[in-house]
């Protein structure tokens, strides 16, 4: 017998067979789907999440006995996808006609709202514009009032002489000024000229004029008058032109100054409460 002894390495014992086994790439999965055999064959342990899905349609496919063509199953899943994303870009579009509704609004609401705050302007300027008018208006007037309503003097470049009171045993009512003959006699404020002539009772030619304050001055012995009766006069008007008519001694002017028309005052306390002094 010879000796073959076998000293090598001993032969490996035959791997002790397990069984076929089913070893299935996912890519083969995929492709072989139609069939829906491997897949049925396969345990579910053994499927990837992705090839379960398939296994679903393609039973539901099976299950309707029609033929389940990959494409078909792929373009299914695609449109499901689509119709998802269809689903997202409509409420994405929704999203945005609500957002550009609001942004047009908002547009409208600003643009109105400068629309009345222009208006509101507009309307402040034209108020302010029509109160400047009214107040310059109103300045104007009491400046006007102001320029009627003041006191002058009769006459400039005079002396006092007699003054009001008692003289010689009888009472004198006026300030007489003596000035000499054609000296200006002016109005001593705005009035109405109520009497210019001559006088019967020693006044010689006479200006009686009664004041806006409703005062009424006369002034007497002029030698020449220049209004009438019922002319408007203005503060400072020449009226008359001095002189000695009537019961006078000289040149002078004979002023009374009778408040509302009634008794006579001292002119010349009654003229400086006007600030006019002589
Ligand atoms: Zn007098």
């Amino acid at each position: 017998m010879p000796k073959t002894s076998y000293v090598g390495r001993h032969r490996p014992a035959a791997k002790p067979s397990r069984g076929r086994q089913f070893v299935v790439p996912v890519a083969l999965l995929s492709s072989t789907v139609a069939g829906g055999l491997v897949i049925r064959d396969a345990g579910a342990s053994q499927l990837s999440a992705e090839a379960a899905a398939m296994k679903n349609v393609s039973n539901s496919v099976a299950g309707l006995g029609l033929a389940a063509d990959p494409d078909a199953v792929a373009a299914a899943a695609a449109n499901r996808a689509g119709a998802r994303s269809s689903r997202d870009m409509a409420r994405d579009a929704k999203t945005l006609i609500v957002g550009a509704t609001e942004t047009a609004e908002g547009a409208a609401a600003r643009a109105k709202a400068a629309a009345d705050k222009a208006a509101a302007d507009k309307a402040a300027a034209a108020k302010a514009k029509a109160d400047a008018a009214a107040k310059a208006k109103r300045e104007a007037l009491e400046r006007a009032i102001a320029r009627s309503h003041r006191w002058v003097s009769p006459v400039s470049g005079y002396t006092l002489t007699s003054g009001f009171g008692w003289r010689w045993g009888k009472m004198h009512p006026a300030q007489d000024l003596a000035c000499p003959t054609g000296t200006s006699v002016r109005a001593l404020s705005s009035g109405t000229v109520v009497f210019a002539g001559w006088s019967n009772e020693g006044y010689g030619y006479m200006v009686k004029i009664r004041y806006w304050d409703g005062t009424v001055s006369w002034m007497a012995h002029n030698s020449r008058l220049l209004v009438s009766i019922g002319e408007e006069v203005s503060p400072g008007q020449r009226v008359a032109y001095s002189g000695s008519t009537g019961n006078s001694t000289g040149p002078h002017v004979h002023l009374e100054i009778h408040p509302d028309d009634g008794s006579a005052v001292a002119p010349v306390t009654w003229l400086a409460k006007r600030g006019v002094y002589l």
